[in-house]
């Protein structure tokens, strides 16, 4: 009977899977990933086979629901990192598990935020320390601010997002996992994020451009095709905003400061092809090797091959159903 069920729910929400962006999919990365196209295919069409990974809150720490959790077979990330701070605590479960949602209640923290487990590289990239002003450029829903603020306590905490209705929810995001005494080194803004760097030049200790992107995972089940088609024509211009968002990022980063781009698209053209063109044109620029990660995690995520050290690309696997999620970390030189 349950098989029975399981089969007809995936077989309605396989009704669900917009084909125009299967069909683009299936066209370029069968060309940009070879055989591996159809493993990661496999699990981006079954959204029964994806997994969640639970975040706990430090600021309303679920002790209860941890050991819940241990019970259900969850187990932490590997805190095996080169940085991984103490403070952060998140639980993976090892089959396709969803807790439910908390609701937002004014007045009461959240104990804990559900995300894909690769949203947590480019957070941990950072490698934050107290006091740090950071700037988290292209912020709402605010899931990587939230993660950003279990790692460390920073001096100064700019949430950026340029889409009016999504800064209502990254607010709301805010204020559901943040104490108020924290709150009040963070500031929202509202943006254009290509205009940051000349509104606040080199202030920034780390930053972080969680760029718009084609969204692998949501595109493949746009329920309006018409307006997917329209995306899919668009898409080539992504990357000229996403280089953009990079520039203007850099301008923001004061020299010596570190940055990290992530995306959610396995397009190598707004990954790969963007650090590269932002490499090749601005010879402040320095990569940094982040092939550590790849090596410390593979127990936990699969990673592409890459030809660029200072980027990896997580692709989702059955048991590790993480991803996809493109991070590069790059390194402003200080002036001589
Ligand atoms: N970092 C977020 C999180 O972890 O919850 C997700 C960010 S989402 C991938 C990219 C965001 O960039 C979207 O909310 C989108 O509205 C915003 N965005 C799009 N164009 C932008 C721009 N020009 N400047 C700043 N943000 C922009």
């Amino acid at each position: 009977m349950l098989t029975r069920l399981k089969a007809k729910s995936e077989r309605k929400l396989a009704k669900q899977i917009c084909r125009v962006v299967l069909d683009q999919f299936d066209k370029q990365y069968s060309k940009e990933l070879g055989d591996s196209w159809n493993t990661i295919r496999d699990i981006l069409i079954s959204p029964s086979l994806w997994q969640y990974a639970v975040l706990f809150n430090r600021f309303n720490y679920p002790f209860e629901l941890e050991k819940d959790l241990y019970l259900r077979g969850y187990r932490t990330l590997q805190g095996s990192l080169p940085y991984y701070p103490k403070s952060m605590k998140c639980y993976l479960s090892r089959t396709p598990d969803r807790m439910p949602s908390e609701r937002h209640q004014t007045g009461n923290l959240k104990k804990y935020y559900l995300l894909n487990a690769a949203s947590l590289l480019p957070v941990l990239a950072l490698e934050l320390s107290d006091g740090e002003a950071v700037l988290d450029l292209c912020a709402a829903p605010g899931g990587k601010s939230v993660a950003l603020l279990q790692c460390a306590y920073p001096g100064y905490l700019l949430c950026n997002e340029y889409d009016s209705l999504r800064v209502r929810w990254l607010r709301q995001t805010l204020e559901s996992f943040i104490p108020q005494p924290l709150i009040n080194v963070i500031k929202v803004s509202e943006l254009d994020g290509r205009a940051m760097g000349d509104a606040q030049p080199e202030t920034f200790d780390k930053v972080l451009v969680d760029a718009p992107c084609s969204n692998d995972r949501s595109w493949l089940f746009s329920s309006d095709s018409q307006k997917a088609a329209c995306r899919i024509q668009q898409r080539n211009n992504l990357p000229v905003l996403q280089v953009e968002l990079l520039r203007s990022a850099i301008k923001a980063l004061r020299p010596g400061g570190l940055l990290v781009y992530s995306t959610c698209t396995l397009s190598k053209a707004e990954n790969q092809d963007v650090i590269s063109e932002v490499l090749s044109s601005d010879s402040n620029i320095m990569p940094v090797d982040i092939s550590g990660i790849a090596r410390t995690c593979s127990q936990d995520f699969t990673f592409a091959p890459s030809n660029q050290k200072c980027s990896l690309l997580v692709i989702p696997e059955k048991g590790k159903a993480w991803g996809p999620m493109y991070i590069a970390k790059l390194k402003k030189q200080k002036k001589s």
